[in-house]
């Protein structure tokens, strides 16, 4: 039986995740992090009563980390797989963005990543197994204007994944990054009609990624078959770069 931790859990790509995780395992139990009592995530895990679950987990703070690794092994005695996925992105030119605005965006993208890794090392390190997946974006490697902080904290995402996946490959431990490009979720609804239209045309498949479409790569990172994947960066795309 795996045991899987999804954080952002009421978001789109969050429940695609959970949802894909559920289906294409029908022994695994899934935790889904959330940040705000919202429905979807109870929605997800009342459809699977006894194998969804629902957390609250802040993951900007690390105590909220302790607290929901601690709940999971009290729980279920083991931690498989984390998927950092909480995030997203607060716009603005550099030369006049709020020092709050990139510290909120870095903590909520960056050292989420940190927090949550350390918190569920220890389990892992002590089974002698285990995977993670960071949920980074396609402008980390990009790094577009108006994103310095979003792309810098995504491209420091890239960076931790591949320096941590060599210091723990040797434990049986697998650490890769998923890169989605433009995906159809409440992240994209402060795209304006026209900057959703340019994005089209910037997409060799002329259409926006789905939720589903990310979560596929991310259940196959977690699986056997990725067994000797380690520190990889997965574009998914539409073929943009
Ligand atoms: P959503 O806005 O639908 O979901 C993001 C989720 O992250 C929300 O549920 C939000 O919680 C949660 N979250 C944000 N900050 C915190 C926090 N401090 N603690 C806990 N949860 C938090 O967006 P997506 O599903 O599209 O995004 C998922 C990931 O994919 C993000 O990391 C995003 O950067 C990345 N991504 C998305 C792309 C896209 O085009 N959609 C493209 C590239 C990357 P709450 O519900 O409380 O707000």
């Amino acid at each position: 039986m795996r045991v899987i931790l999804i954080t952002g859990g009421n978001g789109g790509i969050g429940q695609a995740i959970g949802r894909g995780f559920l289906q294409d395992d029908p022994s695994c139990q899934v935790w889904l992090g959330v940040r705000s009592a919202r429905v979807e995530a109870d929605l997800l895990a009342a459809a699977h009563p006894g194998r969804g679950h629902v957390l609250s987990l802040d993951v900007t703070q690390p105590a909220a980390w302790a607290e929901a690794v601690r709940i999971i092994i009290a729980q279920c005695g083991r931690l498989d797989v984390l998927v950092n996925n909480a995030g997203g992105a607060e716009d603005s030119l550099l030369a006049t963005m709020p020092t709050a605005q990139w510290d909120r965006v870095l903590a909520a993208n960056l050292d989420s990543v940190f927090h949550g890794c350390q918190a569920v090392l220890p389990a892992m390190i002590s089974a002698r197994g285990g995977r993670i997946v960071n949920i980074a974006s396609l402008s980390a490697l990009l790094a577009p204007a108006g994103q310095a902080n979003y792309a810098a904290a995504k491209a420091g995402v890239l960076a931790l994944t591949q320096s941590l996946s060599k210091e723990v490959a040797r434990l049986g431990i697998t650490v890769n990054a998923v890169c989605p490009g433009y995906v159809d979720t409440h992240a994209l609804d402060p795209l304006t009609p026209e900057r959703r239209a340019a994005a089209l045309q910037q997409i060799p498949m002329r259409r926006l990624g789905r939720p589903e479409e990310v979560a596929a790569p991310v259940v196959f990172l977690a699986s056997p078959g990725a067994g000797y994947i380690t520190g990889a960066v997965l574009k998914v795309d539409g073929g943009i770069l």
